[in-house]
């Protein structure tokens, strides 16, 4: 048998990248009783017949990271795609996708595009904002060739997911990486978005220097509603410290007398935009709950 990495998947057809060559591959029935179905990223045992020049799943190694959207597995860590300006930034959004990438336990990178468009007061902002999360932020312009070293040092040898919504800059980005990356544009992916067999399709892009990158469409929205109230503040990583110094276990830091989080947004060690972002959510996970029940 020989070991891959699944790159892309259409219509149950896989194809593996081992060495220099791609095979194509349909998966084992078994994987299906077992109901899992091999994902972009996952690092897989195969047999290839050369007179047919099919080959065959056997079996898939077990992944680190499963994600759904995209759906691919395996990944390393998220670069988080904003703009300084055009489109300017929603930091509920980013915050969100924060959260997300958090859930996931995914190791997480900020990048500013297009910090070209805008005075350094605005991204200094930003900048501030963020700073106590810990998450280092990478301000970029492919325009201007700003931060494209350090996203390759960054994406090197790892498999990584670029998310942000559409428009900042991530493919720009991508292309300034590796030319010849060959990146849908935005215009062409929104057209086969809405195919039917394309939805759930992403790929796996080779990076000369060494990595991954998963090519997948971005997004305007996102849906977190279904993580737990309780576990919300967790994914704060600057709330974390703070936790410990509440009276109440199951404190969620809105109106709790002797609140840790509280006190340290008080003293201007968590800041404010994150803090209200938190609440804004946290109402909005609450309410869609007691709408189910
Ligand atoms: P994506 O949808 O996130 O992949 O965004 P694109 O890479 O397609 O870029 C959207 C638009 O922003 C294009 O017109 C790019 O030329 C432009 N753009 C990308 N990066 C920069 C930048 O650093 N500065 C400026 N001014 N424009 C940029
Ligand atoms: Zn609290």
């Amino acid at each position: 048998m020989e070991k891959g990495i699944i790159v892309k998947g259409i219509g149950g057809f896989y194809y593996i990248k081992r060495g220099q060559n791609i095979y194509e591959c349909k998966a084992r029935g078994k994987f299906r009783n077992k109901k899992i179905t091999p994902l972009v990223g996952d690092y897989v045992f195969f047999t290839f017949n050369n007179i047919t020049n099919q080959g065959v799943i056997e079996d898939i190694i077990d992944r680190n990271v499963e994600l759904i959207r995209p759906p691919v597995a395996n990944v390393d860590q998220a670069i988080i795609v904003f703009a300084l300006k055009n489109p300017s930034p929603n930091l509920r959004l980013l915050d969100k996708i924060l959260i997300m990438s958090e859930y996931k336990n995914l190791s997480l990178k900020i990048c500013i595009n297009k910090i070209d468009l805008a005075k350094d007061e605005s991204l200094n902002e930003i900048i501030e904002i963020y700073r106590k999360t810990g998450y280092e932020i990478i301000p970029c312009s492919t325009k201007k060739d700003i931060g494209i070293d350090r996203i390759k040092e960054i994406l090197k040898n790892k498999i990584s997911v670029f998310a942000g919504p559409s428009g900042v800059g991530k493919s720009s980005i991508l292309n300034k990486v590796q030319s010849g990356l060959k990146l849908k544009t935005g215009e062409i992916s929104s057209k086969i978005k809405r195919g039917k067999h394309t939805t759930r399709h992403c790929e796996l892009m080779e990076l000369d220097f060494g990595g991954w990158v998963v090519d997948s469409p971005g997004f305007t929205s996102l849906n977190i509603d279904y993580i737990d109230s309780e576990e919300l503040c967790n994914l704060f990583p600057e709330f974390r410290q703070y936790v410990e110094e509440c009276k109440f276990n199951n404190c969620l830091h809105t109106n709790e007398p002797i609140c840790g989080v509280k006190d340290a947004l008080g003293k201007g060690y968590i800041s404010k935009d994150r803090y209200n972002n938190y609440i804004e959510i946290l109402t909005q996970i609450q309410k869609k709950k007691n709408r189910r029940y």
